[in-house]
């Protein structure tokens, strides 16, 4: 049973989808601010997350960022205000989703599923590279996409493009600053915590396709961030 971090204030709201997600099978753990919600977090794990925005004591998005600190849960927002949907696009943290007040909780139910069924592990990883192609990963340039073992990976924007000028030099190391300017248009708005939230987030999607297998992006301490010479 998929566990469910359910973070709302407004009970009205909470209790539709609580009950809307519980007739569906899922478990969820209701939580009324962003401090209640970590505070489960650090407990127990959860395979999901839906966050409200408008919170008493944080933003959803404050939530959001804290709980990748320790994990790459999927997470999609609920927001009230057209104004929040540009900071969670602005976020791109990956694999998310956002819906808009008021919506149906049968259109949450349909999100959180097509949400979990992207972000879980092919169930016939294959452990062999490409027959023919000799890679581990290859570019499809014309559908912007990048396969890893022939399974196409779902990307972010961003998470593809960093990939992108990884792939473009393997065995080069890359500084966070470098990762920044060629794979972001404005860099400035951005940290070098987000390369490695995005970083992580590429990995754990590459090791869904690579059951067991080490990590194709390796980590240079102090440096910065290199794909494995030998894909
Ligand atoms: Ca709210």
């Amino acid at each position: 049973m998929p566990r469910v971090l359910l973070v709302e204030d407004e009970p009205a709201i909470a209790d539709t989808l609580v009950y809307a997600l519980e007739t569906e099978c899922f478990e969820v753990r209701h939580a009324l601010t962003g401090a209640e919600a970590l505070a489960a977090a650090a407990r127990e794990t959860f395979d999901f997350a839906i966050l409200d925005i408008g919170l008493p004591d944080m933003t959803g998005l404050d939530v959001c960022r804290r709980l990748r600190e320790n994990s790459v849960i999927p997470v999609l927002f609920l927001t009230a205000r057209a104004g929040e949907v540009d900071r969670i696009l602005g976020l791109e943290l990956g694999g998310d989703d956002y819906v808009t007040k008021p919506f149906s909780p049968r259109e949450i139910v349909a999100r959180v599923r097509a949400i979990l069924r992207r972000s879980q592990p092919s169930p016939t990883p294959q452990a062999e590279p490409i027959v023919g192609e000799g890679k581990v990963l290859h570019h499809d340039s014309a559908a912007m996409r990048v396969h890893c073992h022939g399974e196409p990976l779902d990307l972010t924007a961003h998470e593809y493009k960093l990939l992108l000028v990884l792939l473009g030099r393997p065995g080069r190391v890359f500084t966070r600053d470098q990762l920044l300017e060629y794979a972001w248009q404005d860099p400035g708005a951005v940290t070098d915590r987000t390369i490695d939230a995005h970083v992580k987030s590429i990995r754990a999607k590459l090791r869904a396709v690579r059951v067991g297998a080490e990590d194709l992006i390796q980590t240079r301490r102090g440096l910065g961030y290199l794909l494995a010479s030998e894909i």
